[in-house]
């Protein structure tokens, strides 16, 4: 069969979120969040999620990111159910598949940026040397090729979320999961960062950011709204009642 006959389905499936319901309890009592989410992200896309605090999204990350598993429902992550994981499963899967970026950076204050952007690679078993060059390439694939010697409190925080970015990038992920990545940052820095967001989807990058900042959720290509749990809208952003 032709490869443009294919259906649409057959799309590279990155994430696929069936009937997601998520419980927490607190002595044998139950308080429901997410009531049942249904979501599917292709590679490639660029999705931004929103919704008021205490809506769900912040549950909804953990579960994505493979630091929470779903109270019923399935979680399938490129292609591996992840709801029945064990803790260590979902290490290995968090680790090999997915790029953290975090509203507050996140970086080691004592370590030249070279080694907060390498130090993934050393976990992950890779030589030094060989880490620091990949390293390196993702400091200079950000903007920030003549800084590798630099510590954090060296430059400001719209690079400091360079780093981070490029630290997130360094063991090649299939996915960038950014919570409120701009939170922590003037308008025009925000900008910045969101550019280089749109640069890395343009590339090929799959990412997924939380914010509730329409001006942020605006860079992205398709918004996923929560309300109570439950999602309200899902489609292209230039759709969305904003
Ligand atoms: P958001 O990130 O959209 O603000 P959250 O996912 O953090 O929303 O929270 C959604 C709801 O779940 C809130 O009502 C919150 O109080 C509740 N919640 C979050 N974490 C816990 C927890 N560990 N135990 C009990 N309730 C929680
Ligand atoms: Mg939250």
């Amino acid at each position: 069969m032709s490869a443009v006959l294919q259906p649409q389905a057959a799309r590279d499936v990155l994430i696929q979120l069936s009937d997601v319901r998520k419980s927490y309890f607190s002595a044998e009592v139950e308080t429901p969040v997410l009531h049942g989410i249904n979501v599917t992200i292709h590679q490639g896309e660029f999705v931004a999620i929103m919704g008021q605090s205490g809506s769900g999204k912040s549950t909804l990350m953990n579960i994505l990111g493979c630091l929470d598993t779903p109270t019923s429902g399935s979680y399938v992550l490129n292609g591996k159910e992840t709801s029945k994981l064990n803790d260590n499963e979902l290490a290995r899967v968090r680790n090999q598949t997915i790029g953290f970026v975090f509203q507050g950076f996140n970086l080691l204050k004592r370590m030249p940026l070279i080694d907060n952007v390498s130090l993934p690679l050393l976990y992950a078993g890779v030589p030094m040397t060989e880490a620091r060059r990949r390293g390196a390439e993702k400091l200079a694939q950000t903007g920030l090729g003549a800084f590798t010697k630099r510590l954090p409190n060296q430059i400001s925080g719209g690079q400091q979320q360079r780093v981070a970015i490029a630290r997130a990038l360094v063991c090649e992920p299939a996915l960038i999961l950014a919570d409120e990545p701009t939170g922590n940052l003037d308008t025009a820095t925000s900008g910045e960062i969101m550019s280089l967001f749109t640069r890395l989807n343009d590339e090929g990058m799959s990412i997924l950011i939380v914010t509730h900042e329409l001006d942020v959720a605006k860079y992205a290509k398709r918004l996923v709204r929560l309300k109570d749990g439950l999602v309200t809208f899902d489609g292209p952003i230039a759709d969305a009642q904003l």
